[in-house]
């Protein structure tokens, strides 16, 4: 009854206050569903009137029950459906005009050249493991020398967790599981130290250390501020960190190469618990950029869900425990600016300053949860160690790259906003997505922001054919992100392939550069024959204006164009044509059709010579290279497979294996889209 009536609540505070709705409702789509929940609101409202009614003149069978219940699932339906309107309006409607050449601070400060700004799998950046109690392995030193030799060599998408067995190992130190009586209040805010160089910083961990040898332990609180906006793979802005009597920020930009081999002393030693708050994200982070990982972490989101409180927000915890709010407008702030401003300071300070009084509180009450009665009694500490079991879970997550597999991503996007698409329209989706996340990485920007995904969705759903029409899609030139605008060609073509009619032009000339290639590779390593030359004839454009002007003008003044542009196989290129110079892929569709006509005859005749070439050498009768390099790779793949065996957390995909995965996957996806 108590926990049901919390969970309502919990649900109604879910729910838009009254700001929030109206803004909602000024959302495209939202404001009938919005009208829709309302309606529905104030039927179970009356419902439960009338109910009450009958409940009063007859009181003996109240149905509490049953109130709750329909209330409870009415409410997490509405929180669903806000949840989602608020995602929806989270993207901002236009992508943000972002000066590309706007200074990155790994160019400022100088460290450019480690950030691993390419498609290979992310390789861990730490030299040294500081509080060791297996080695680092060897692979990712391996990795690290020379990153592309050891990929052409191996296939892993991800490494062991350095510290897997550090963490893993780590028993409930005493210093967390008691728990003062009497706790000290937090102190005031005071302007925090600032740390920009590796004497301070340096001074800041012997403080830590001296502490650790005075009383066997230490306690910090640690958060840190990020950027997500102007770089690709994203940047660490800000470390936050906070003891039991002073508040330091970190610059990490001047000190971006050694302050991870430094901060590690801290991070990693087991006699210092570090207190975060959410810290999923913050792993990460500090994995990607500085090669941190933490040992003995203690996070207060899982102390607040073991604690079965009705948010699990900081800000939550921050009014609950201290009765102090935060300005949530500082989240999003750009953290890359220099200098950051008093209030942007204090707001970063605020993160971590009332951390560890919320840790002992929060401590005391997972405490006051043991309860005599219960079966759990034995484990004194149960729920801490609940705390601290989950924690780990956080220490132990694993920094990856943005998805590469952009079939996945988009599933996940589609399934998120429980949406649906044909299969043509997913593949030219996914070809779209592929091609954004390579100017991503070009660029060094998210592409998730100089591209917003409603407008690929957009792209998708009107298949623009044109230069004009692309840009109005994209929301007119003046709203459109300069990466897009220098690559709009670059999607166009993309579209252009998608297009109804097949491009057989482009298709047969890409046959005959395989051919060409295939007759090549078969032939050369094992017979010296000399392999088939099949001349490429290119369109030529300017022959073609002058030659048929009249013609095909002629043509168009007679004939339906539609008519024409039926019977035409090669529409694409045309298109793509009328594109680069208006108009003039009109003028000659008809020679480039005889064009296309000729050159396939070419093919054919060609393709006979080949055939005729070929069963005349002895090279059908031999082995086939390309399956005995599967053999190889096979057996590559399980000797690897064999010596990592024993580690806990590699994931060694074998590549065929994962070819044989994502074909599964692809025909799931078509079967599931097909049907309708
Ligand atoms: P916090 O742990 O709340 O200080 O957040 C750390 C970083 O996460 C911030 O600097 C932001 O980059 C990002 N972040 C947090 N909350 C949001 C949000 N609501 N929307 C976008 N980014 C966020
Ligand atoms: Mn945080
Ligand atoms: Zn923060």
């Amino acid at each position: 009854m108590q926990t049901h009536a919390k969970q309502v609540v919990a649900l109604i505070n879910q729910l838009p206050k009254k700001d929030e709705l109206k803004f909602l409702e000024k959302q495209p789509g939202n404001k009938k569903i919005i009208s829709e929940t309302n309606q529905a609101f104030i039927s179970v409202i009356n419902g439960l009137r009338s109910l009450i009614g009958d409940v009063q003149t007859n009181s003996t069978t109240i149905p509490f029950k049953q109130i709750e219940e329909t209330l409870d699932s009415f409410l997490e339906n509405a929180a669903i459906q806000y949840d989602k309107m608020n995602k929806l309006s989270f993207v901002p409607k236009q992508p943000q005009v972002q000066k590309t050449n706007q200074a990155k601070p790994k160019d400022i400060y100088g460290f450019a050249n480690v950030i691993q700004l390419n498609k290979l799998p992310f390789i861990p950046i730490l030299k040294y493991k500081h509080y060791a109690q297996t080695e680092l392995d060897q692979k990712i030193i391996e990795a690290q020398n020379n990153p592309q030799q050891f990929f052409e060599k191996y296939v892993i998408d991800e490494f062991t967790h350095p510290y897997y067995e550090e963490i893993m190992r780590l028993i409930p130190q005493d210093f967390v599981l008691e728990v003062p009586t009497k706790i000290n209040r937090y102190r005031d805010l005071e302007p925090p130290i600032m740390i920009n160089n590796a004497d301070h910083l340096g001074e800041l961990i012997l403080k830590i250390q001296y502490e650790v040898d005075q009383n066997g332990y230490s306690e910090i609180a640690v958060d840190l501020e990020h950027n997500h906006q102007i770089s690709y793979l994203g940047i660490t802005c800000l470390i936050q960190l906070s003891t039991r009597t002073q508040d330091y920020i970190i610059d990490p930009f001047p000190l971006w190469k050694q302050l991870g081999e430094m901060l590690s002393v801290v991070f990693t030693n087991p006699r210092i618990v570090k207190v975060f708050h959410g810290a999923d994200n913050d792993v990460q982070w500090l994995q990607r950029d500085f090669g941190l990982y933490i040992v003995n972490l203690f996070d207060t989101f899982h102390a607040s869900k073991e604690l079965q409180l009705m948010q699990n927000s900081f800000q939550f915890l921050l009014s609950e425990y201290c009765k102090k709010s935060t300005d949530k407008t500082y989240q999003t702030a750009d953290w890359t600016q220099r200098p950051l401003s008093d209030e942007m300071i204090k707001y970063a300070q605020i993160d971590t300053h009332y951390l560890l009084y919320i840790y002992d509180r929060m401590r005391q009450d997972l405490k006051k949860l043991n309860k005599p009665n219960e079966n759990i009694n034995n484990i004194p500490n149960y729920y801490i160690e609940n705390v601290l079991k989950r924690s780990k879970d956080t220490a132990l997550k694993i920094y990856k790259k943005p998805l590469q597999d952009q079939d996945q991503s988009l599933q996940t996007i589609l399934n998120k906003q429980d949406r649906r698409m044909d299969t043509k329209s997913f593949d030219l989706m996914v070809k779209l997505l592929e091609l954004r996340e390579e100017l991503g990485i070009q660029y060094d920007q998210n592409p998730r922001y100089f591209l917003p995904n409603p407008f690929l969705f957009k792209l998708v759903e009107s298949k623009p054919t044109t230069i004009q029409e692309l840009k109005s899609q994209l929301g007119g030139d003046k709203n459109i992100h300069e990466i897009v605008k220098e690559n709009l060609w670059q999607f166009l073509k993309v579209l252009l392939e998608f297009d109804e009619k097949v491009p057989t032009v482009n298709i047969i000339q890409e046959e005959q550069i395989n051919t060409t290639q295939i007759q090549i590779e078969e032939i050369q390593p094992s017979l010296q024959v000399e392999p088939l030359k099949i001349v490429q004839i290119s369109v030529n454009i300017k022959k073609f204006q002058n030659k048929n002007k009249n013609v095909v003008i002629h043509h168009f003044r007679n004939e339906n164009v539609e008519q024409i542009q039926s019977q035409f196989y090669c529409e694409s290129p045309f298109k793509l044509l009328n594109v680069f110079y208006d108009g003039l892929g009109t003028q000659i569709f008809q020679s480039m059709k005889e064009q296309s006509q000729q050159q396939k005859q070419q093919i054919e005749e060609a393709q006979q010579q080949r055939i005729e070439k070929i069963n005349t050498s002895d090279f059908i009768q031999l082995p086939k290279l390309d399956e005995k390099n599967i053999d190889q790779q096979k057996d590559l793949d399980i000797r690897l497979n064999n010596t990592l065996q024993n580690q806990h957390g590699t994931k060694i995909l074998k590549r065929h294996q994962k070819i044989e995965q994502q074909k599964t996957q692809k025909s799931n996806i078509s079967n599931r889209f097909e049907i309708q």
